[in-house]
């Protein structure tokens, strides 16, 4: 059962099943479902599971038409209910359509669509990476032909039509004024990133996404469109271009789309983010006047704000600090002393309390004793640090949203960036010994102090699988930045998404295009530019003092 459990947890994005779960779940369902039944002791389905979670994650936003589940076959709880299922060898993969009556049974699918037989043939022999990519995107185009297997009496109650628009529809809509985008995906025949794009935006209002195809030269006049696939954009306000992105590649196209003024993804009604963290944020923002900031900069505000609410308000809650929660304070205090870019009087704060931890012999120090120090109640000349919340960057549209733990995030990614930029900053801290020493800090820092105690727990998890596994400083900066894409992979949609700046991997296509790529019909990251860019981005001449004290 362990193993079992571990193949699959509640952190993936897909539906765990079981035998009281299953008929309830693709019964007369609204969307239609696709289950893989696994067994944990099988070797293929040990090996296939990280391909399956892949794909659950490229097709996450298509749920509500098509979910993907697993149910594992090896649990004695379920024996009976694979055995009704008709489930013979693991793994095996059954669809369900939307509305399906109760004695459905679902449908296996084999070889009967060349996909299909490319999924087959593809299903156990995934060594290579190049393999599994093919094995996604393949799986994922099967998705969409299970859809359009519906009728339009079982059509999944949520799911966009998929089938083209002709001239003779979408033409009457150019300078139509209407309350929402509307952009037109012009591609070949057998093209899939029309039908996929209007996927991804099947959880997001203010766009309406639809296809038309190559062949409908009235269209391609009209619209002046040479190459495919394009996407061309209705205004609200009758206007009419071409979209314009730097690579004609399915991410793009959504992307750019997502994040046009006034699309919002939709928040599910009733979720419970994964983790209280509204709860736990500072309140104060509300009253606040906007800061117009630039995204592609990073602000000392925030940076500021991120260390008056930690050292004035988070560690304010422990009346003394000794042992273990002692040590994490000052190594934390050393760290930014060291690596807080730009100098000037945090730094020199930073610096004072380090010097004066380290000149204690105490074992045990009360806290008031470093607010008076962070207060400056000594007066020491240049030492410094605002004592209010000003969020630039990482202000939210309402209270309660973004603010510190965007901050921390923040800070930490210029410390690592900072780290790589002077290398030998940590010298004779004690810090210089470890290997990621930014990272082992802060999951130190998080595990003790962070108010939002669930964060931790995953940080916590994130870190125990796989943090020993950097062991250089542009590592350093790759694992943070991939972590924090794992926390926005899991938050996108949830309480906690400000819907003015929906959780999405980082960096857009817009702020880095080259960090973006496809192989095998698959989103792939760009690393050597995304190091580039987080080099850029987060580093000490990228910041802006606006709106600093
Ligand atoms: P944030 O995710 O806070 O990002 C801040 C800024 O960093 C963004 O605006 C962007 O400019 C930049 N950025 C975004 N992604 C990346 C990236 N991959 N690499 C580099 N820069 C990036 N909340 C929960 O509900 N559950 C959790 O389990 C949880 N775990 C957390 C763990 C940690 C260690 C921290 C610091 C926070 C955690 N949070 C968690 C809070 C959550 O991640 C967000 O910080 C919070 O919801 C505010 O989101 P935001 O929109 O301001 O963007």
């Amino acid at each position: 059962v362990g193993a079992a459990a571990r193949l699959y947890t509640e952190e993936d994005p897909l539906v765990i099943l079981s035998s009281g779960s299953l008929k309830p779940a693709v019964t007369n369902s609204s969307s239609a479902w696709l289950v893989q039944f696994f067994s944990s002791w099988c070797g293929h389905c040990i090996q296939y599971s990280s391909t399956w979670k892949a794909l659950a994650r490229d097709v996450k936003d298509w749920q509500q038409a098509l979910s993907v589940a697993v149910l594992d076959c090896a649990q004695e709880e379920n024996f009976d209910v694979c055995k009704e299922f008709s489930i013979k060898f693991y793994p095996t993969f059954k669809y369900f359509r939307a509305h399906s009556p109760e004695t459905d049974r679902g449908t296996i699918y084999r070889g009967e669509t060349p996909s299909v037989s490319l999924f087959l043939s593809h299903m156990f022999s995934l060594s290579a990476d190049s393999g599994a990519d093919r094995e996604i995107q393949s799986v994922r185009q099967l998705m969409v032909n299970i859809l359009q297997n519906h009728t339009k009496l079982d059509w999944p109650d949520h799911c966009p039509p998929l089938d083209p628009y002709s001239s003779v529809e979408l033409l009457p809509l150019l300078g139509q004024r209407s309350d929402h985008y509307t952009a037109i995906i012009v591609e070949e025949p057998e093209s899939y990133v029309g039908r996929e794009v209007i996927l991804d935006l099947l959880q997001y209002s203010g766009v309406e996404v639809k296809r038309a195809l190559s062949s409908d030269r009235p269209l391609l006049d009209a619209l002046k469109i040479t190459t495919f696939p394009s996407v061309y954009l209705l205004h609200p306000n009758t206007t009419h271009t071409h979209l314009h992105v730097q690579k004609q590649l399915r991410f793009f196209f959504s992307s750019l789309l997502r994040t046009l003024p006034g699309v919002q993804r939709r928040l599910k009604s009733g979720s419970s983010s994964s983790g209280g963290q509204a709860g736990a944020l500072p309140d104060k923002q509300s009253t606040e006047p906007w800061r117009d900031f630039d995204r592609l900069k990073v602000y000392t505000a925030d940076l500021e704000s991120a260390l008056h609410y930690l050292l004035r308000v988070e560690l304010a809650t422990h009346s003394t600090l000794e042992g273990e929660e002692l040590k994490v304070f000052k190594d934390f205090v050393t760290l930014v002393a060291k690596l807080y870019p730009g100098g000037g009087s945090v730094v020199k704060l930073m610096e004072t309390l380090c010097d004066w931890l380290l000149s204690l012999p105490l074992q045990r120090i009360p806290y008031q004793a470093v607010l008076d120090l962070v207060d400056n109640k000594m007066r020491i000349s240049g030492v410094f640090l605002g004592a209010e919340l000003r969020w630039v960057g990482c202000q939210g549209s309402r209270a309660g949203l973004r603010g510190y733990p965007c901050s921390l995030w923040t800070l930490f990614h210029v410390l690592t960036v900072q780290h790589d930029a002077t290398p030998t900053a940590l010298e004779n801290t004690g810090l210089e010994g470890e290997a990621a020493p930014v990272l082992q800090v802060m999951r130190r820092y998080i595990r003790t102090f962070f108010g939002c105690e669930e964060c931790g727990r995953h940080f916590e998890e994130a870190a125990a699988g796989s943090l020993e596994r950097v062991q250089s400083r542009e590592q350093q900066i790759l694992w943070l930045w991939e972590q924090h894409n794992n926390v926005n992979y899991r938050l996108a949609g949830s309480l906690s998404d400000d819907p003015l700046f929906p959780k999405a991997p980082w960096p857009s296509p817009s702020l880095c295009s080259s960090c973006h790529e496809e192989k095998n019909g698959v989103h792939v990251w760009n690393q050597d530019n995304v190091l580039l860019f987080l080099r850029q981005h987060y580093g000490a001449s990228n910041l802006s003092p606006k709106y600093s004290l």
